[in-house]
């Protein structure tokens, strides 16, 4: 039951070549560590596993499909219903309150305002931030902010999240707190995470950690 595969991603930016040949495989509810150290290439990966970055030769599938085979349309409609995301500074909306934050992927899939809401409020509910619904990304702490990008990433009920560095903003305490928060619903949900880190501690709520260097990946196991 492989969910998303690459198979020998190569891509290059100019002279420098991000990707020389990255392949990895991500089962259905699996979370997937990329390791590795700064310029490897992680981020580079995650972009071509959601169809961001479109690789100059290799493959990606996702659910059987080459992503390739795919217009930018459906590939961008994919990711709306198929994929969430979490980032290094949550990105949330500054204008938008936690609540319009969460509603909005719902909202760009075209749900009604008022069951976006509804489901947006019992999201932020089930991940323990009720209360902050009517507050701006500007009026909560930087931990509670990362949540409600969790939040947001899971309310379309997707079967990838695709997190950068999604702690690398926190002190270590909120970012335990955070890696735990996305687990643990991402499991419930039989949801896959890729994630990039290279903090060991963040690696440690994974499955599976993947090595990333010079743009190739390896297993751990053949690391070690
Ligand atoms: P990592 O996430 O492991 O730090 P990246 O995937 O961000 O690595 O980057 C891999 C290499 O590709 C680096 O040398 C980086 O500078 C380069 N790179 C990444 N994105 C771009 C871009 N948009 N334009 C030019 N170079 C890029
Ligand atoms: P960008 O400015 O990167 O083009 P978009 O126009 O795609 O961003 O989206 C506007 C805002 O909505 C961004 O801050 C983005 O993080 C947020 N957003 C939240 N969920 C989604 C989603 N599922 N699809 C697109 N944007 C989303």
């Amino acid at each position: 039951d492989v969910l998303l595969e690459a198979t020998e991603v190569r891509k290059a930016y100019g002279p420098t070549e991000a990707l020389a040949g990255a392949s990895l495989r991500v089962r259905a509810g699996e979370v997937v560590a990329l390791m590795g150290p700064s310029g490897a290439g992680k981020s580079t990966l995650l972009h071509c596993l959601a169809g961001i970055v479109q690789p100059d030769g290799g493959t990606v599938r996702y659910d059987g499909a080459d992503l390739a085979g795919l217009s930018d349309r459906a590939r961008s409609s994919l990711r709306r219903t198929d994929f969430g995301f979490v980032f290094q500074f949550g990105q949330l909306v500054p204008e938008l309150t936690c609540l319009e934050n969460v509603a909005l992927p719902l909202r760009l899939n075209g749900v009604r305002g008022r069951v976006a809401a509804e489901r947006g409020r019992a999201m932020l509910a089930e991940l323990d931030l009720s209360g902050i619904e009517g507050k701006r990304p500007g009026e909560v702490s930087g931990g509670q902010g990362q949540r409600v990008a969790v939040a947001r990433a899971l309310v379309t009920a997707p079967r990838v999240v695709f997190a950068d560095e999604p702690t690398g903003a926190l002190d270590s305490l909120n970012g335990e707190q955070v890696m735990q928060l996305l687990t643990t619903a991402a499991r419930d949900r039989d949801a896959a995470v890729v994630l990039v880190t290279h903090e060991a501690r963040v690696a440690a709520y994974s499955d599976r950690e993947v090595v990333v260097r010079d743009g190739r990946t390896r297993r751990l196991e053949a690391a070690r």
